[in-house]
């Protein structure tokens, strides 16, 4: 009779969930033959990037899984990390689009970043970042972190590589994936004994530089706070053009950061609140640190040079990321 049918189409709650958790997975897992990969964009030191094309153009980052770590299981942390992933959407992170999931064909599918990394502008192409630039910059950054860490990700790897800009809007990539990417598969390389690769220990926040072991990155303390720290190595880099502690080896940066010394800023050519920003996200102790929201609303209220605005930069920073 009928009550019985209908008992049969609806599952308990105990296996409704499962499968609906499974399906959801399914739907971001993209079949390795349908992605078409063209020239290589990038290689990282543990993943290669190229143009590709799936529904349009994308990223594809490929991962390299020759060189498995037995101390993670890497399958189940990069089916993690994108189910992290796939929660993000902002109008200054990267568009997630899918995965590969199939070892040992393993690839993050982003839409494609079109314009230069603040890396490429800053330190390859030195074009000057204005004081008023580097704050509209540095207000898109803080609201891109700030979804990231009100939704629990923290970045792990902000740095100026990772941020594109594209006529004016910033876009955050490579966020969440860094144990996955840079540490379970990792063969160090590119990097010294420590695994530190050149331009990443000036965004290592004191805590972390105290915890740096050779080849023991998998367990460094990254919170939100050190996602903070680098948020100020950013900061730093727009106002002066140049990486903080320049030129210094490893080992005098490590001594430094360590036991609290920042970059001297008696030599730049700032106001107070724009240098004081700076020493908040370099404070020694993490508690002392702003959060996003905090840093966005400083932003906010530091006086402006009464500047002409360039036309071609509307106002991107008074929308909110889903209209
Ligand atoms: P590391 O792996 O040491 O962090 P990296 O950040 O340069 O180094 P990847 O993140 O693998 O390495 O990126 C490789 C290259 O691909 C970089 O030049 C990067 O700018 C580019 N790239 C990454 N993601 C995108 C994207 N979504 N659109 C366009 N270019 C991208």
């Amino acid at each position: 009779g009928a009550p019985r049918d209908n008992s049969v189409d609806m599952p308990s709650h105990d296996d409704r969930w499962p499968r609906q958790n499974s399906l959801s997975m399914k739907e971001w897992d993209i079949p390795y033959d349908e992605l078409k990969l063209y020239e290589v964009i990038g290689a990282g030191r543990f993943g290669t990037v190229y143009r590709g094309s799936w529904h349009g153009a994308v990223a594809v980052k490929v991962l390299h899984v020759h060189a498995l770590n037995d101390h993670c299981a890497p399958l189940d942390t990069f089916k993690h990390e994108v189910a992290t992933f796939r929660k993000t959407r902002h109008e200054n992170l990267v568009l997630f689009m899918g995965a590969c999931m199939k070892p040992p064909r393993l690839a993050i599918v982003t839409s494609l970043c079109k314009g230069m990394t603040l890396y490429t502008h800053i330190h390859l192409r030195k074009d000057k970042f204005t004081a008023n630039k580097s704050v509209l910059v540095a207000q898109q950054i803080s609201q891109g972190m700030g979804y990231l860490h009100a939704r629990g990700i923290i970045h792990k790897d902000l740095k100026t590589k990772n941020i594109f800009l594209e006529n004016g809007k910033v876009v955050i990539t490579d966020f969440g994936l860094f144990s996955v990417t840079k540490l379970c598969f990792g063969n160090n390389a590119r990097g010294d004994s420590l695994g530190i690769p050149s331009g990443w220990l000036c965004y290592l926040a004191p805590e972390l530089v105290r915890a740096l072991r050779p080849h023991a990155s998998l367990h460094l303390p990254f919170s939100k706070q050190t996602d903070v720290y680098a948020f100020g190595t950013v900061w730093y880099e727009l106002l002066c053009g140049e990486y903080p502690f320049k030129g210094q080896p490893a080992e005098a940066i490590i001594w430094q950061v360590g036991k609290g010394a920042k970059q001297s800023l008696a030599n730049m050519q700032a106001s107070r609140d724009i240098k004081d920003i700076l020493m908040l996200c370099w404070s020694y102790r993490e508690s002392e640190r702003p959060d996003f929201p905090h840093l966005l609303s400083t932003l906010e209220k530091l006086p402006r040079k009464r500047l002409a605005r360039s036309p071609s930069h509307p106002v991107h920073l008074s929308r909110s990321a889903d209209s």
